[in-house]
């Protein structure tokens, strides 16, 4: 996978755009199973990204990766901003220690592996997660663009039935059922955005 500059600041404006759109809308969904602050967290982090954007994107494609995750942590904060921050920074890890033509999929499940771990959560349990591991599948099987956004989506709908087993919203136990997850939500949102980039301009 080879990301240019121009791609990769267009990117980093696309995310920022979807999660300004739906900022509200992720802030109900953490009101209702959290303290309400989803939208506003992951809008502080896109901003924070878009602000330096030329920075980054001028920084080989690792470097850029690690560098965002580094710009989530100090900016999302919440439970989010580690979790985004380590997903990112693994990812440039991933990358730079890879080949020439390294397999993103493998790079990918090793960092998803690294948000677990660092969330002390897994599949089922109502987080982001259960959009990052479906998604990760659908790209080791080189599924189609389009095709991961729309796991993406039904992933993150599918947290509605789950009981939250981490992060505020376990606090509520069977009354998180019914709520879709906000950080599902994001994640979701997010991956649409990069995804509809990658079908219309189809890096190599
Ligand atoms: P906070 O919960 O600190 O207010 P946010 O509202 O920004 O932080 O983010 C909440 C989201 O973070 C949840 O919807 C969930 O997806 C994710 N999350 C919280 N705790 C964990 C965890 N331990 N493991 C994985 N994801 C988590
Ligand atoms: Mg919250």
């Amino acid at each position: 996978m080879r990301l240019n500059a121009a791609d990769l600041t267009a990117l980093i404006g696309l995310c920022r755009e979807q999660i300004e759109q739906h900022c509200e809308r992720l802030g109900r969904l953490d009101s209702a199973i959290g303290d309400g602050d989803h939208g506003a967290n992951m809008r502080r982090g896109l901003e924070a990204v878009y602000r330096e954007r030329d920075a980054i994107s001028a920084l080989p494609l690792p470097a850029a990766l690690e560098r965002i995750g580094l710009v989530l942590v100090m900016s999302i904060g919440g439970a989010a901003g580690p979790l985004y921050g380590t997903l990112l920074m693994e990812l440039g890890r991933g990358l730079a220690v890879g080949e020439e033509e390294a397999d993103f999929a493998a790079i990918l499940a090793q960092a998803v592996a690294a948000v677990a771990r660092r969330g002390r959560s897994g599949p089922g349990d109502k987080t982001l997660l259960d959009v990052l591991y479906p998604v990760q599948a659908e790209i080791a099987g080189h599924a189609a663009p389009l095709r991961i956004a729309e796991c993406a989506r039904n992933a993150a709908q599918a947290t509605e039935m789950m009981l939250a087993r981490r992060g505020r919203a376990s606090y509520l136990g069977a009354r998180s059922i019914g709520h879709e997850d906000p950080g599902a939500s994001s994640c979701a949102l997010l991956t649409r955005a990069i995804c509809l980039y990658f079908k219309e301009n189809a890096p190599s």
